[in-house]
Order: structure tokens, then sequence, then C-alpha cells
């Protein structure tokens, strides 16, 4: 336990939290920049090719359909897995899942690039297990087995019957006389539908830095999310053969980067990783699952497992840790620092104090990781996270650090500006051209733009109303999922809920919200169910009122998508737009809103 004292005291705590600080400061300020996520390139007209589907290997070759359905669900992710699964438990069957790639799995679908895994524990992370039947094979799961495992999801639940694959929808609109939506897809599919659900994903666009020249490069390019194993060669698991004799250049050092990195080092002649800001990266730690571990766990085991991860990362206290790695630690320091006795009599500020010393600890932990595996000195300090852990998205790999010790493999720090320029040959940083032959953008996905260009549709709803303009100054809802003149209407993912690290968590609590939506309309007659614009209004105003306890927090961030590029406040940013109590809070509030039973705020008719 360290005293109101010790947490200012730096012999005691053996770091200055005071320098600490000021060189956080110093490394965000050399980060910001004013044009936000205009920075980025929309993946459209000249870029499309980046999103093009690399993956299917029988083009499906169909007449379009003209058919009514009960629900369409859209996207065959996990969002729309769990919103199909809970669906079928409730009875529903006829069911519609329309699907732009070419088999579900969603984010498992697009992102097969070498080395993918989920570095959230499997045991939590795959949704359904107990249903299933299913355990996985490892603590963290590599992504052919959770794509593997996504397409269990739907033969388990019998989601490929109905279900449109490699078919986008184009365009939906409410239909009052039928109280029903239209929905239309690139196939010319009409399908009318009694309710939507809406899971298009929260990261599903790829996006590309607006850097001078990008057109200009005539090397071979593609994006992580759209892997060209027909130019690298190898698998999911490596060996690039194709890139033995090859130069290669890869733009970005976040999660998807951390991962591929390695397999990239071992099989490129020369690879130059262009870094803006570095991960943190802590130990992985992965390991077979124990069968006898799997054999002993009681009925109920999984939700139990994902509440009490849920409650650690929310800054709660529970007895036990039971998934006990990297995204829980920082709650371990904190239970450290603190009184064993408890805490709640502690005033505000020490608790505050305390949990960034917590922070501190974590983080200079993960430096001196970097300090024990990187020789080069310079690249060594280069590497170093100098932000709070939960600034951006906390990484975990046992090879990443140790590939910079490479020959072959070069750091090309930016210093927190990005890369200057592309030319024919390569990538420009410093004045200093980089030829390579092969440039991979892992600069990953669209997150603070609007929610109808991600889903690369709009939505028109009761009135005529547009979801594009609804939503222009950020998005309006009941509880995330009902908006008001979007009767019947479900949205799922990230907008105005609680962030969870285990987003499957929050998709099947929302899955299972929808069921009962549903399952209440069914029983009381109601074919229409639309959030009261009264009620969406107090949402919202609790949503901005939240928002306020995250904003100081997220503006001494460094930029990145949690913080809507250091443009916390910004209506469309993910973190300004989410349930600013956290997820414990935020199932409490749904599960006493269920249990009233009397729908507070939709009106059903
Ligand atoms: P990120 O948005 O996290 O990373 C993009 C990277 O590109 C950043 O390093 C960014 O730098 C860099 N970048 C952008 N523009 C430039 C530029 N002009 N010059 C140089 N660098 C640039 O995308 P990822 O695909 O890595 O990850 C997206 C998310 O997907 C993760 O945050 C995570 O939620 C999820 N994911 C989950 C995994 C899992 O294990 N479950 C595995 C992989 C991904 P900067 O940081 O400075 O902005």
């Amino acid at each position: 336990m360290l005293t109101a004292e010790d947490l200012s005291n730096p012999e005691r705590l053996g770091f200055d939290p005071t320098a600490l600080k000021a060189k956080y400061r110093e490394e965000r300020d050399k980060r910001l920049r004013d044009d936000g996520n205009e920075q980025y390139i929309e993946v459209a007209g000249d870029f499309s090719n980046y999103v093009d589907d690399p993956y299917i290997d029988n083009e499906i070759d169909r007449d379009a359909i003209v058919r009514e359905t009960e629900v369409v669900v859209v996207g065959g992710g996990f969002g729309g897995l769990l919103a199909g699964a809970r669906l079928r438990e409730a009875g529903y069957e006829d069911i519609c899942v329309i699907e732009k790639g070419g088999d579900f799995g969603g984010t498992w679908y697009w992102n097969r690039y070498p080395g993918a895994m989920c570095d959230v524990e499997s045991y939590i992370y795959f949704p359904l297990l107990e249903e299933i039947g299913y355990i996985p094979s490892e603590k963290y799961a590599q992504a052919p087995e959770i794509l593997e495992y996504s397409k269990q999801i739907a033969r388990h639940f019998d989601l490929y019957r109905g279900a449109l694959l490699q078919t986008e929808v184009t365009a939906m609109n409410w239909l009052e006389d039928k109280r029903r939506w239209l929905v239309e897809t690139n196939r010319g599919d009409q399908i009318s539908a009694r309710f939507v659900a809406m899971s298009n994903g929260p990261l599903n666009r790829p996006k590309l830095p607006g850097i001078p020249g990008i057109n200009d490069f005539k090397g071979h390019t593609f994006h992580t999310s759209r892997w060209d194993y027909a130019y690298t060669g190898g698998s999911p698991a490596g060996q690039l053969d194709g890139l033995k004799d090859k130069r290669v250049g890869i733009i970005g050092t976040g999660a998807t980067a951390i991962q591929c990195i390695p397999h990239l080092g071992a099989s490129a002649a020369q690879l130059y990783v262009f870094q803006r800001t570095p991960s943190s990266v802590d130990v992985r730690d992965n390991r077979p699952t124990d069968p006898d571990w799997a054999a002993s766990l009681e009925p109920g085991w999984q939700q139990r497992r994902m509440d009490n991860f849920n409650v650690l990362v929310s800054g709660g206290f529970e007895d036990e840790d039971m998934v006990a790695d990297g995204w829980t630690e920082i709650f371990r320091n904190l239970t450290g620092i603190l009184p064993p006795e408890g805490y709640e009599h502690l005033p505000k500020e020490h608790l505050s104090k305390a949990s960034e010393i917590a922070d501190f600890q974590k983080m200079e932990k993960v430096r001196g990781r970097v300090d024990r595996i990187v020789k080069d000195t310079k690249t060594a300090e280069a590497l170093k996270p100098y932000y709070r852990q939960f600034c951006k998205r906390p990484c975990f790999h046992d090879e990443y650090l140790d590939t910079y010790n490479r020959s072959t493999v070069e750091l090309i720090d930016t210093r927190g500006h990005g890369v200057e320029r592309l030319t024919e040959k390569g990538v420009v940083v410093d004045g200093v051209e980089y030829e390579v032959d092969c440039l991979i953008f892992a600069t990953g996905f669209e997150v603070g733009t609007s929610y109808t260009r991600r889903s690369g549709y709009d939505v028109i709803g009761a009135n005529g109303t547009k979801l594009s303009e609804k939503w222009r100054e950020g998005a309006e809802t009941l509880h995330g999922l009902h908006s008001h003149d979007f009767p019947n209407c479900f949205f799922m993912g990230l907008i105005q809920n609680a962030i969870t690290p285990n987003l499957p968590h929050m998709l099947n609590e929302q899955a299972k919200l929808i069921a009962y939506v549903m399952g209440e309309a069914r029983s009381r007659g109601a074919t229409r169910v639309e959030a009261t614009a009264e009620a969406e209004a107090a949402y919202c105003g609790l949503i901005k009122k939240l928002a306020k306890l995250g904003e100081k927090f997220f503006a001494e961030c460094t930029p990145g998508y949690y913080n809507n590029e250091g443009q916390a406040s910004s209506k469309n940013g993910l973190t300004a737009n989410s349930y600013g109590a956290g997820p414990v809070e935020f199932f409490k509030m749904i599960d006493a809103w269920r249990e009233s039973d009397d729908l507070e705020g939709l009106e059903l008719r």
C-alpha cells in the first residue's frame, strides 16, 4: 500500500511521476494536428481496389431475390452471428443475414494477415461457447480458428439458411404503410423485413493516410485487411516466401502491424517499418488450453468469467482475477497501492492519483521490456510508448520487439509526424527516400467518420428522415440501440453504449436485448417499435453528461482513434459518444430496464 506522500515520492516509486507526466505531454503535443480524421483518405474512387475481396474462391452468380422476411441482419460478424443466434433461440425462423464478404466471420473474415490473432482471452472472447459446446485450443486464439468458429456458430444456429453472402446492402427505406423495411442490395435484391438489425462493424472500413504522392508509388501495395497472399506467398501462419527477394515497407505500428511485422521481418529481404507512434507491447504468454481445466468448468462459467473481466477492466474490484493477464494487470497494481481494507473512504484525488501511479508502473514495465529485448539503444528508445496504457489499444506480443534485432529490419521513426510523402519508388521520411518493392498499409480503419459513410448506404426512416442527416452532429439513440424515426431498426456496435475491450460481451448483451424487444412486440401484438423523441433526448443528455468523466483523460492522451485523433470532445468520436460510466454500469442499467418489463421509452403500435 502507498500513502498519499508516497504517491509523489520518486524514490519510493522508482520513477519520477512529475517528469513522466511532462514527457507524456511533450509526446502528445508532437502528434497533435488540426486535420483530425481529415488526414485520412476514404477508400473509394481511385482507391476502391483496396477493399476488393481477395478471399473469394467462387464468385456467386445469382438472380436478384424479392422476398419477405421477419428480420434482416446486416453483417455476418460476431454482432450479426449473435443477433441471429439469440433470435433463433427466441424461436424466429425467418432470418436473412446479408454479408458483403464471402462467408461469416466479419473482422476475422477480412483480417487474415500473417500472425493475426486475438489478444483478448479466447475463453471470454469467443461468444456462445457453452451454447455450442466448444473450447478454444489456446488462451489467445489464432485468426483461422476464430474464423472457423464463426462459421460453426452460423451452422449451429442454421444461419446459412436464407443468408445472402457476397452481397452488399445499398439502400434501406422504411415503408410506413406496410410497417416494414425495404432493404436493397448491389445484386438487385429487394427484401422486405419487419425488423432490421445493423451490425456493420465498428472497424469495417479500411483507411489510408492522406500522404502527398500516395498515387505515385508504382510498386505493389495493399491494406492489411485484404492481405495479398498471391504476392507474398505463405499463409496466416507465416512463411511468406514470395518476399524473400523483396524490399518491403509497412506504414503503421498499431495492433495489426505488431502481429504481422514479425512474419514480414522473418521473410522479407529487407523490411522498413514506418512508425508514427509506438504501441505499448506487453507480454502475451500464450498457452494451450489445459484439458483438465476445461473439464472442470461448471455451467454458467463463461458469463461469470466475462463479467469478472469486465468488472476488473472497468476499475472495479473482484476477489479473484480469473483472466489474470496484461489487460487486468493495471488493476492488480492498483490493489497493491490502495489499502487492503477498502478504499471507499479515500478522497477522489487520492484515488485518481493512485490510478495514475498504477498506470505509470505498468507503462514503466512495458518500456523496461523494450530495453531488455531490443539491442540497438536508439531503436529501443524510439519503440517506447509514453502515454497512459488505455490511451491507445494495448498490444501483447512475444516476438515483435525481437524482430528489430534482425539485421534486415529497420525502424524508421517519424517522431510523431508520419511519413512525409510517397514517390514512384518508395517512402520519404526526413528527406530520405526508402525504396521498396511492396508497401503495406497497416493504417487501420475509419472510426470517427459518419455512421452512414462507414455503412456504405443511407437509411431513410419514418417521415423521410435520413440517418445521415439526423446523425450529422453525432449519433442520437436510446440505449445505443434504437433511434427515433427509425422504427423496428436496431443499431449494434459501439454507438452510445459502453466501451469494453471484450467487444463480443457487449454484442451479446445487445443481441439479447434485440430478442427481448422483438419478443415483447410479438407477444403484445405490435408491429411497430420506436424510441420516443423524449426518451431519446433524455438518453443523449445522459451520454453527454457522462462523457465529461473521460474528457480530461482522453484530452491528455496521444492522438488515435480512441480520442478521435486528438479531438476527443467531437460528437462523432468513439469515447465522446459512449456511456462514460463504463460497461458494468451500462449492463446494470440495461438489465434494470428489461426487468421492469414496461419498455420505458419505446412506443409500441
Ligand atoms: P490502428 O488504427 O490501431 O493503427 C494504425 C497505425 O497506422 C497507427 O500506428 C498509426 O499511427 C499509423 N499511421 C496512420 N497514418 C500514418 C502516417 N501518415 N504515417 C505513419 N503512420 C501512420 O489500426 P490497426 O489495424 O493496427 O488496429 C485497429 C484495431 O483493430 C485495434 O486497435 C484493435 O482494436 C483491433 N485489432 C485487434 C486485434 C486483437 O487482438 N483482437 C489485433 C489487431 C487489431 P498513430 O498511432 O500515430 O496514429
